[in-house]
């Protein structure tokens, strides 16, 4: 089939298929109060141990486990490949299969795709009207080259740039250019007429005022805002030198602007705009890629002012984040393009704080082959001021001096844990598990498991039992998809918090409207394994955007039927529904989810504590908070495994 199936229609298709008519045709069924019964399709049996539930849109065997939605009864009875039995049930219904749209997709679904490449190089955004992204450009662009024309215009500007050490050819291979100290320099230039004012406004080039403090209430600050009592909007970026952030294809998406006097903010970037989005550009990574036709490598460095300055002495693969931690879609672009990242920081402690981050983000994509390096400069020196002084060469040593990740991952936890005693190697491991948890496994893994049990001296298998202790166990089950039987599911209890109330919602979709949004947002923000499941279950149930509710089981499935949890909620569909009613599942739903946002709270203490050990003194109440919260966790005090 050409195109892949629209996701909508599969939504529609389960909704409009009735499973019991559609296995009734194949198999004879009884009924028995809400369920339907008959002897199993799939195994030999003479007592009937098959049931087909009308309101779940669910079949469920329990003898041989097997289960599913009307479109995976189709695939198991007829050995149908997905799009077939998509094909099959739609014409039984009379209806025409419908493909994905190229830019429709779901919010999840981009979000989970490995292939973001393409959506990324589209630029504008997956959805974004091209008409309108077109002019955004252009505008970008136009502005660009006022910025650039201001600076070769004005002699204080260009003497500030030459202080700061910016050669003529290097601000122009970057296109750096100045916005004039005005209110109004943009809107006077592109801003005749409203629509072009909303343009300027939307390139987040211009700030609207705020229309409710017209009428003379506003804040004295609010006033102060307003040079031009008239005018709606004014310039965002002002006596500022300006740097064009490009896209990897080149075209302008937004600006920095570095102050030229002493105003707060020292840097200010453009918000996210619909072409903008800090979280994903790399600052300078097109000017690295014209520089460098084979690019092996990538520094990662904090501010644009570190990347120009590099590029001007030679070292030019230097890119930045935005005004941003590193996050895991930066990393990802990155490794697209190289094998080998290093960071660099600078040596204070905000420089030490922001590494730390960044080695939680690259965890993920660590792996044999991948070469990630950290590399910290001496206290109170930036790449900028560093290389200003000591030229390109003396920089480009520094960077063989780099820690692999694995020798700083293991730097870090020796000095909050003292691996001489016991208590230390305790401590050493229950820090490491959860980074380790972080890398995916394979080789890369094995080699880190056996640079932390040489550490500790230990063997690779006693360290591999402690990280198995029950507490780490309960935390992974959560997150291991569980392939069972759905029996011994049922034995072990009703599991973890965050799988009861993944439960609840499979067989109780219209439980969601129990949570609030407020606890749905909190608990986005929760660590725990299985949370981000459960936190886009909600969504769903609570409507995701271009979807309706699903009334049934059937049709929560089938949204995560090609996603690896899926195996996962399958097993807990066909598991006992812990409750019997809606009633009862809004109530239970709301408990859970009331109870994993307060166990929450000593985890978060605990973390905040841990930051600050790394880059501060604690004191000694502090000490002993956290020498209290890390043997509570490893306790396993409140740990989610725990009712
Ligand atoms: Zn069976």
């Amino acid at each position: 089939m050409a195109g892949r199936i629209s996701r909508r229609f599969i939504d529609e298709l389960i909704a409009r298929a009735d499973i019991v008519e559609l296995i009734g045709s194949r198999v004879p069924l009884k009924r028995a109060g809400h369920e339907f019964k008959a002897c199993c399709p799939f195994h030999d049996e003479k007592t009937p141990s098959f049931s087909v539930s009308p309101d779940k849109q669910f079949y469920h065997c329990f003898g041989c486990g097997a289960h599913g939605t009307a479109l995976s009864f189709l695939m198991e009875y007829d050995r149908l490949p997905f799009p077939e039995a998509v094909e099959d049930l739609a014409a039984r219904l009379g209806l025409e299969v419908e493909l994905e749209a190229p830019m429709a997709r779901f919010g999840a679904d981009a979000g989970q795709s490995d292939t973001d490449g393409a959506a990324a190089s589209t630029g504008a955004g997956g959805g974004a009207d091209p008409q309108a992204a077109r002019a955004q450009y252009a505008l970008l662009v136009r502005v660009m080259d006022h910025y650039r024309a201001n600076l070769a215009a004005n002699a204080r500007a260009r003497t500030y740039a030459a202080q700061r050490g910016l050669s003529p050819e290097i601000i122009e291979r970057f296109g750096i250019g100045y916005a004039a100290d005005s209110w109004n320099d943009l809107l006077r230039r592109f801003g005749a007429g409203e629509a072009a004012q909303a343009a300027l406004a939307a390139a987040g080039l211009a700030i609207e005022r705020d229309g409710s403090a017209d009428s003379g209430t506003g804040s004295e600050e609010a006033r102060a805002l307003r040079p031009a009592a008239a005018a709606r909007y004014y310039d965002r970026f002002r006596d500022r030198l300006m740097f064009p952030i490009r896209d990897t294809r080149g075209r302008v998406v937004g600006f920095g602007g570095r102050v030229l006097g002493s105003a707060e903010p020292k840097y200010l970037n453009s918000p996210e705009t619909a072409l903008f989005h800090k979280g994903r550009e790399l600052y300078g990574l097109y000017e690295t890629r014209l520089a460098r036709r084979s690019l092996k490598r990538l520094l990662v460095v904090e501010g644009y002012m570190d990347v120009v300055r590099l590029h001007q002495h030679g070292l030019a693969d230097a890119v930045a984040t935005l005004g941003t931690a590193t996050t895991p879609e930066h990393v990802r672009r990155a490794l697209r393009l190289v094998s080998e990242i290093i960071f660099c920081f600078d040596g204070d402690r905000a420089g030490r704080a922001a590494a730390w981050r960044a080695l939680q983000m690259v965890l993920p994509e660590a792996r044999a082959g991948r070469e990630i390096r950290f590399l910290f400069l001496p206290d109170g020196e930036d790449p900028d001021s560093l290389v200003g002084r000591e030229g390109g060469e003396r920089f480009q040593a520094r960077i063989g001096t780099a820690l692999p990740l694995s020798e700083y991952l293991l730097a870090q936890l020796a000095e909050q844990a003292d691996v001489s005693h016991a208590d230390g190697k305790a401590r050493f491991i229950a820090l490491s598990a959860p980074l380790l948890d972080k890398v995916a496994p394979g080789v890369y893994r094995e080699l880190l498991l056996e640079r932390i049990a040489a550490a500790l001296e230990l063997p690779v298998g006693r360290l591999q039992q402690w990280l198995a202790s029950p507490t780490a166990a309960a935390q992974l089950a959560a997150a291991r998809p569980a392939q069972g039987a759905p029996a011994s599911a049922r034995q072990s209890g009703r599991g973890s918090l965050v799988t009861q109330a993944i439960t609840l919602l499979l067989h109780f979709p219209g439980a969601a409207a129990a949570v609030s949004a407020e606890q749905c947002a909190a608990l986005a923000t929760v660590g725990q394994p299985g949370v981000a499941v459960l936190s886009e279950l909600l969504a769903q149930c609570g409507t995701l955007p271009g979807t309706a509710a699903p009334v049934t089981m059937a049709q929560t499935l089938e949204r995560w039927r090609e996603r690896h949890e899926y195996r996962r909620l399958c097993a807990l569909a066909a598991a006992a529904p812990l409750v019997p009613d809606g009633a009862a599942a809004s109530r239970e739903l709301s408990e859970a989810v009331r109870r994993l946002l307060v166990q929450e709270l000593p985890r978060r203490r605990l973390q905040a504590l841990i930051e600050k050990a790394r880059v501060d003194r604690l004191d000694d109440a502090e000490k002993l908070e956290l020498q209290a919260l890390t043997t509570d966790q490893a306790a396993g005090v409140g740990s989610p495994g725990r009712p």
